[in-house]
């Protein structure tokens, strides 16, 4: 008998349904072929939530997410609620799924596929294919923060005045959690970990290093390195092909990813996972928003939410094979030509296709 596995659904706002909708055929697809069988249960959350309950997230929509093996969602939020009082804006549903699920673990893809190489700002650019792991609950966005009004003067006579500041506070725990997911990627990928941070200025950065180290010396059979984030930076546009798995802070995480994204050429294209505590559900979703200005339309490129699905399958499922059946297929399809818009360029050996198209050449090439 095929397993069953409980997926809570929020396909969300703007083009989230549209793209929702193909995942779910490939999702299907996947389970008749490797033998398991998705329940769903379909939520509203972001706009869809605001129209229905006057919030962007219930407490039912949480708690059903809470008792599901797995969380699907599409994108949220658009121009119809750009007016809501800013406590309930769409994207507050967001925030509030990575608190009430204790998601600490952001995992976010950079692969180029080959035959989008032109679509990236790097000449020449091949093989890149980077899994940023960034620490999504600790740091400087969630330490202390403030503002007072200072009477002292700089060293040359200058008034303070008004004074804000930040503070990024790290635990041993919250570290060594975060490195763990980051080793164990590396282990099922190429082997290769670079550990990013400010280990000359920071303090946190210092604590990050000593423990990334002593569980460097517990992976004899991965390869590590550690280096500065500004140094990273350049490094990514120089090498990009040489990273395997990058593990980093919430804030240095957050910079170094969308800079990543961009040199695989299309937003349509990233995938993400968002994890917490082992057996607790994950968070699976595209990096690309709500895209209102195409949704309807059919031009919306649904290979962002089908990747979502193959790293739900990995992550959540472990079923290793179907992730790998996925991406494959989605590899293919792209080498076999079918282009949505974003990544059309006109070339002879490419064929421009709706959303649904694309999908079913993705379930054809799945097998
Ligand atoms: P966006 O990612 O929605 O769109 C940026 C550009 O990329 C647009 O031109 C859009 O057409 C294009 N694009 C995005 N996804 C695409 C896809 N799958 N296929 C083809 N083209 C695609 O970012 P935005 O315009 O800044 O935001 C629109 C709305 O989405 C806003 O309300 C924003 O707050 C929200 N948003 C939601 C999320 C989320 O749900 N995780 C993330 C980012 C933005």
């Amino acid at each position: 008998m095929a397993d069953r596995i409980k997926i809570a659904v929020i396909p969300g706002d703007g083009i989230g349904p549209e793209i929702m909708e193909q995942a779910l055929l490939v999702l299907n697809a996947a389970g008749e072929k490797f033998g398991f069988k998705a329940d769903i249960r379909v939520l509203l959350a972001g706009g869809a939530s605001i129209d229905e309950y006057g919030i962007p997230l219930t407490g039912e929509t949480l708690d059903a997410c809470r008792s599901s093996d797995a969380v699907l969602l599409g994108a949220v939020g658009g121009p119809k609620w750009d007016n809501v009082d800013p406590g309930i804006r769409p994207e507050k549903a967001l925030l509030g799924l990575r608190s009430g699920l204790g998601l600490y673990a952001n995992l976010r893809p950079a692969k180029l596929f080959g035959e989008l190489s032109h679509a990236s700002p790097i000449k020449g650019i091949k093989d890149t294919d980077i899994l940023f792991v960034r620490e999504l609950t600790g740091g400087i966005y969630f330490g202390k923060s403030g503002e007072y009004t200072s009477e002292d003067l700089l060293p040359d006579g200058t008034p303070y005045g008004n004074v804000a500041f930040d503070t990024e506070t790290y635990s041993e725990g919250e570290i060594r959690r975060i490195l763990k997911i980051a080793f164990d990627a590396a282990g099922g990928r190429r082997r290769k970990l670079s550990l990013v941070d400010k280990a000359n200025v920071l303090t946190t950065s210092r604590l990050w290093r000593k423990i990334f180290n002593e569980m460097a010396a517990e992976h004899p059979s991965i390869e590590t390195e550690c280096l500065y984030v500004d140094n990273c930076s350049m490094q990514l546009i120089s090498r990009p092909s040489d990273f395997d798995v990058i593990v980093t802070s919430n804030m240095f995480g957050d910079i170094l990813s969308d800079e990543a994204g961009m040199i695989t050429g299309s937003v349509g294209m990233l995938p993400s996972a968002s994890l917490g505590a082992p057996g607790k559900p994950g968070l699976f979703e595209p990096i690309h928003g709500s895209a209102p200005d195409i949704a309807g339309t059919g031009k919306a490129n649904p290979c962002a939410a089908i990747l979502s699905v193959a790293m739900m399958l990995r992550y959540a499922f472990n079923y290793n094979d179907a992730a790998h059946a996925i991406e494959r297929a989605v590899s293919k399809t792209i080498s076999d030509g079918y282009r949505t818009a974003d990544i059309y360029s006109g070339r002879p050996e490419e064929k421009i296709s709706d959303l649904c198209e694309i999908t079913l050449a993705i379930i054809k090439n799945i097998g």
